[in-house]
């Protein structure tokens, strides 16, 4: 037993790496295939991802045309946080990668879509300068449920290739909320607004980086920026892997 265990320590890391790698490859979270040796995600399924250009409004980040600066939700409802943005569209592709990894146990994804936010995002993340970030929570049964929180496995590699310090445990969830996806907006907000807290006593500092899978109305956002807000926080942003524009989602 004890040979055994020496002889393994003896085999260098690349090696054991390479071994590992072998048998058990890193799956795609695009095709959900194994992806080519060494890498995380396919170079023809990385190229096919979904990502938002350049025309976004000011405060969400949603696809607006060449003249507006702010979508019609944000000019209607101004937002509680700063500014944020979402790096892909939620389309039919995006949609069955976050089911993999909400619904499906697949949570490596997670780290491959936190550094692909990372990646797209480094120029805001230098301007906006968080001090913190901050997974959305999801209710603890859930999360005992599922063996982990999704925005906190995105969160995770964003925070760790930043070198900004992840706070996972500063916002809770109050109360159990139903599946949101049947709802209209107005009840997604109001659904949500006692929901997300910051947890007694935890010491909120100026600017916070809130990160969470998906975008829709905000209605998740909105609520973590509101507890942040009221704890303290001035300048709240936030990242999300997707954004679903209101022309490509129904709800
Ligand atoms: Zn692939
Ligand atoms: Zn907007």
């Amino acid at each position: 037993m004890r040979e055994e265990a020496s002889l393994r320590k003896d085999i260098p890391l690349l090696v054991r790496e390479y071994l590992l790698n072998v048998l058990y490859p890193a799956r795609c979270p695009v095709c959900d295939r194994p992806a080519p040796f060494g890498t995380d995600i396919c170079p023809d399924c990385l190229m096919r991802l979904p990502v938002i250009g350049t025309r976004r409004c000011a405060k969400c980040g949603k696809p607006v045309e060449d003249f507006e600066k702010y979508c019609e939700d944000c000019a209607k409802n101004p937002p509680v946080y700063t500014c944020g943005l979402g790096i892909f569209l939620y389309d039919e592709q995006m949609k069955r990668t976050m089911a993999l990894l909400k619904y499906k146990g697949r949570r490596e994804y997670g780290a491959v879509l936190g550094r692909l936010v990372y990646e797209r995002a480094r120029g805001e993340l230098l301007r906006w300068r968080p001090q913190i970030i901050v997974p959305v929570p999801i209710h603890p049964e859930r999360k005992k449920a599922r063996g982990y929180n999704q925005a906190e496995e995105i969160a995770r590699p964003i925070a760790a290739l930043s070198g900004i310090r992840l706070s996972p445990e500063l916002l809770v969830r109050r109360e159990r909320t139903g599946p949101m996806k049947k709802l209209s907006r107005a009840e997604r907000f109001s659904n949500m607004r006692n929901a997300i807290a910051v947890r007694p006593g935890a010491f909120v500092p100026d600017r916070v980086l809130v990160v969470d899978d998906i975008y829709t109305t905000g209605a998740t956002v909105n609520a973590a920026a509101g507890a942040l807000r009221d704890a303290g926080a001035r300048q709240i942003y936030f990242l999300s892997v997707c954004i679903g524009a209101g022309f490509m989602v129904t709800y």
